[in-house]
């Protein structure tokens, strides 16, 4: 095929092929909003962190910290008389908040955690792990593997798996309000950089799974071969988006027969 070839129904070079089919999909359009949406979240989540650690009443430091989050009700009702917590509609704001952050990140990382370790099953908001590059999945179980190394805590309470995973604890097992809070927010921190990661990876396979672009050559029978290019091809392939508007025309009967011009 020689270099300067056109294709034979919309008329553009390789050049033009390849910057048309080079433009982002819709799916890949919402998976950036996504990882923006995330890297916003996560620092949202760092900064309200900061606000906890400072607000929590020192008086409520000895306090089991799953006690604390599961009664969260409990501990709105309470009014405390001799004026330890002075003004009681702030630490109870906050503690809604930490409860409120813990389910949305926390709940998440416990429900998925085994999978990630497996490298297989669903994750929950995603879709399967299986069609992913090994090395995308190592990359999550190693996630992990260090955070709970790190902490010597399982994330979840399934308790298996990881390096000297016998000698981790479990969860928030045993954890006071202060330390629990510390291992929340690293949990927390983890759970957008899972969601980052695996935000990346559909991004990656969306792009992968483009159709290439270029120039093929068609041989039809009785016909001279003609030059196609990607995009036509891909529009041949769906009749439902002959009608949609593509750049340049587009013949509405792509079966007419070649013209000896084209042809090559
Ligand atoms: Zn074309």
């Amino acid at each position: 095929m020689p270099e300067e070839s056109r294709c034979w129904v919309c008329h553009r070079s390789e050049a033009e092929v390849s910057a048309f089919a080079d433009v982002e999909t819709p799916r890949e359009r919402e998976i950036l909003q996504q990882m923006s949406q995330v890297t916003r979240f996560r620092a949202d989540f760092i900064a309200s962190a900061d606000v906890w650690r400072k607000g929590i009443p020192k008086e409520f430091k000895e306090y089991d910290f799953r006690f604390v989050t599961s009664n969260a009700d409990q501990f709105k009702s309470i009014r405390i008389g001799n004026g330890l917590l002075g003004e009681i509609t702030v630490p109870t704001k906050l503690l809604g908040e930490i409860v409120d952050a813990k389910r949305l990140t926390v709940d998440w990382l416990e429900s998925v955690a085994l999978v990630l370790r497996k490298g297989d099953g669903e994750v929950p908001g995603f879709g399967a792990l299986s069609p992913f590059e090994e090395a995308d999945r190592d990359m999550l179980r190693r996630m992990v593997d260090q955070f709970e190394a790190k902490w010597r805590r399982h994330i979840g309470n399934d308790g298996s798996g990881g390096v000297d995973s016998k000698r981790y604890k479990s969860g928030f097992d045993g954890l006071n309000l202060f330390d629990g809070l510390e291992f929340m927010i690293a949990e927390g921190t983890l759970y957008y950089d899972v969601q980052a990661q695996l935000l990346d990876m559909a991004r990656r396979k969306e792009i992968n799974s483009k159709p290439k672009r270029g120039m093929s050559v068609l041989t039809m029978n009785g016909y001279p071969p003609v030059s196609l290019c990607s995009v036509c091809v891909g529009i041949m392939r769906e009749p439902s988006s002959r009608q949609s508007a593509v750049e340049h025309a587009v013949p509405q009967q792509v079966s007419a027969a070649p013209s000896p011009r084209a042809a090559k």
